[in-house]
């Protein structure tokens, strides 16, 4: 087999038997093209004796055979095969047919070493009259075939009926051309099928004479490469190369027939975690396990393949309406959930679902691709363990996300993302005790932009390390310059992404920060999210943030209320400040639950020795309420916006600020 870049990727024993190849060449891993020269160098090329170039369908796979024959040097006979996967790769098969062109030669010299030869060879030979369809067949035609000299129906009979058309076309072609071949599945008397190859030449007008054999295990060799060559060695479901042929043929059938395409891309959720975790050979058997439940829900003519990795896709063919595609695919979500046993161990994964339709969504096979690739981000993106069918509005963001990050990137390197100061004010007091830095851009054309421009940017790993570490650097920039300056400017926090809590090295980063700037970390504050601490984050979540708390940086719990964060977080993390999220100070005043929450929120959160500030405060009936409730401290447009770094420290001089 030579792979996709022109390398012999597999060559048995018996080809380097049959083709006299050095075995020190071999295992040089070389490249097709030097064994090529080689065998050149060899003299092997000196007589093709039957250039055969044809391309034939294979098989229900479009792959062009290539076949010929070689006299070698040494005078044995071998005959070449080449199949062109869909990769661009090829595998050859060689089979030394000496014996068999020996035969083919005596026909001319006698009939009884004819008669020798062909039992040597498994081959028989025949004569046929086109005026009465009568055959003369050599003897051992009984034993190889089951039939004797009669009518051509005998035999024809025998083919398998979609073969029988090739016997047609065979004879039209030897009649035409003067000589012709054609393989063909027969059934024998036992029973069982065989493959035979059908050779002949037309002797006159009137008569056909030919030869029959046996090409059974070369169609079996040629099958067990054709499996190899389409599967995945592990799971044994189709491999991409066979997905995508398969893919195409559905798209093609869908449209004669009038019916619909589902695609399933389908991606384990947290399989990485496995592999470093357990290792590789319990990944292995996870990756089996899913095989084998993906592939109990699929049809008859389904397609379930393994694209690489702990990536699967499935084919559903003939749906008649899309959500008998969602149905599937919800039950599949529901299917690999159940956790299963290896070594008294539970283990478990979820997956994730893209689903796309043809003819709703594309017809294009590549475009359907890409349709479910989107969908499955989406699954990701929503929490996972979930089916997620495509939308034209999923695109559209996708496409504006990957402008906005190419442009993000620019800015990032260009330093045009600045932070934007948000003073915190004491509702007891009415000072200024700290600062919250917000991320702004300065974009060359479109003026100041927020994150409600660029915020999903947070959500791409690379970007928000990069462009969180140039907020870090400023901020503490900037903190430095008002503590030279005298000014009070309290603790001043900057927002942490998830994939910045998701880096294990983020709070040494931190650090370092602070101490090349020479701020002590008392002037500083890091703010996460509940997300940030949940699902396969908690253990690096946890260690970054007693990192940064041991230090004596303190650590606000934003957004507090909108997530899924249990108390138990609250015990878990070294939290020091709980932020109440903007949603609950909103109605605080119209709706009586809204008080509540917030009247809980902090009589927990200071039975626990936590700070408590309220954020989006505009109204002074709010902060009034806040006051009472016991809050700590407020943030919102009633005090200030968020500043630019150049009137920080006026404020700060000037606070109160009349309002
Ligand atoms: P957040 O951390 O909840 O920040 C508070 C948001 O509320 C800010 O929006 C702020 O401008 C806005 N806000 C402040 N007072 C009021 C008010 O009285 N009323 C209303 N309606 N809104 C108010 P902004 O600056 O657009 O930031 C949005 C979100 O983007 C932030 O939400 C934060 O999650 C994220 N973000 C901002 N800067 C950064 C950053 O440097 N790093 C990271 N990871 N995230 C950031
Ligand atoms: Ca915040
Ligand atoms: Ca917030």
């Amino acid at each position: 087999m030579v792979d996709a870049n022109g390398y012999v990727a597999v060559c048995n024993q018996r080809a380097i038997d049959l083709l006299g190849l050095p075995s020190d060449l071999m295992r040089s891993n070389p490249s097709f093209e030097a064994v090529k020269r080689w065998q050149m160098e060899q003299g092997e090329f000196g007589a093709v004796t039957e250039q055969l170039l044809r391309a034939i369908k294979y098989e229900g796979i479009n792959v062009e055979i290539l076949d010929y024959e070689r006299l070698r040097p040494d005078g044995t006979v071998l005959e070449v095969r080449t199949n062109r996967l869909p990769n661009g790769g090829m595998v050859r098969t060689f089979t030394d047919i000496t014996v068999r062109k020996a035969a083919e030669n005596a026909i001319r010299v006698s009939e009884e070493r004819l008669r020798l030869a062909l039992q040597a060879s498994r081959m028989a030979a025949w004569e046929l009259d086109l005026e009465t369809e009568w055959v003369n067949r050599s003897e051992n035609s009984m034993a190889l075939m089951g039939i004797s000299s009669g009518p051509s129906s005998d035999f024809v009979d025998r083919v398998h009926a979609e073969d029988r058309e090739r016997v047609t076309n065979f004879r039209r072609t030897v009649m035409l051309e003067g000589s012709g071949t054609a393989e063909v599945r027969y059934l024998l008397p036992t029973g069982a099928q065989t493959w035979l190859a059908l050779r002949a030449e037309r002797k006159d007008e009137k008569r056909l004479i030919g030869l029959s054999f046996d090409i059974a295990d070369r169609k079996a060799a040629e099958s067990a490469i054709w499996q190899t060559a389409n599967h995945d060695p592990l799971t044994g479901l189709a491999n991409r190369a066979l997905f995508q042929v398969r893919l195409t043929e559905a798209l093609e059938n869908a449209e004669t027939s009038g019916s619909g395409v589902g695609l399933l891309l389908l991606d384990l959720d947290d399989f990485k975690d496995v592999n470093d975790t357990l290792g590789h050979a319990v990944g292995d058997l996870l990756l089996q396990e899913a095989a084998l439940r993906l592939r109990s829900f699929a049809m008859e003519a389904d397609t379930v393949a393994r694209l690489g990795g702990d990536e699967f896709a499935i084919i559903v063919a003939n749906i008649s309406a899309t959500g008998e595609a969602i149905a599937r695919a919800s039950e599949i979500v529901e299917a690999l959930h159940a956790p299963f046993q290896h070594e008294g161990r539970a283990l478990s994964t979820t997956v994730s679902i893209g689903l796309a339709i043809f003819p709703e969504h594309h017809r294009d096979s590549a475009e359907l691709m890409k349709d479910a690739d989107i969908a499955l981000y989406r699954a990701k993106e929503q929490g996972r363990s979930q089916a997620v069918v495509y939308t034209s509005a999923a695109r559209e963001t996708m496409e504006h996300r990957v402008t906005i990050a190419r442009d993000v990137r620019a800015g990032i390197a260009a330093r045009q993302f600045v932070p934007f100061y948000q003073p915190k004010v004491s509702l007891v007091t009415g000072s200024i005790v700290g600062f919250e830095a917000l991320a702004r851009w300065k974009h060359p054309s479109m003026g100041l932009l927020t994150p409600a421009y660029f915020g999903s940017m947070f959500a791409e790993q690379a970007i928000s390390l990069a462009l969180g570490e140039q907020m870090i650097r400023q901020v503490a920039g900037d903190i430095r310059s008002w503590i030279d300056q005298g000014l009070e400017c309290g603790r001043v926090a900057v927002n942490l992404s998830s994939a910045e809590i998701s880096d294990p090295h983020v709070a040494s980063r931190i650090l370092g920060i602070l101490e090349e700037a020479d701020v002590p970390t008392a002037h500083f504050e890091v703010e996460v999210t509940e997300t940030a601490f949940l699902g396969r984050r908690t253990a690096t979540a946890s260690s970054i943030l007693n990192e940064l708390h041991e230090a004596g940086v303190s650590i606000a719990l934003d957004d507090f209320g909108t997530g899924f964060a249990s108390l138990l977080h609250l015990k878990q993390f070294p939290v020091d400040h709980i932020k109440i999220d903007q949603s609950f100070v909103r109605n605080l005043i119209s709706d009586d639950s809204d008080a509540a929450i917030v009247a809980a929120i902090v009589s927990l959160g200071h039975a626990m020795r936590m700070r408590i500030t309220a954020e989006g405060v505009e109204t002074t009936e709010q902060a009034a309420r806040l006051r009472e409730a016991g809050c700590d401290s407020a943030q919102g447009y009633l005090y200030a916006m968020p500043l630019e770094e150049a009137r920080v420290p006026s404020t700060i001089r000037d606070w109160p600020l009349p309002i």
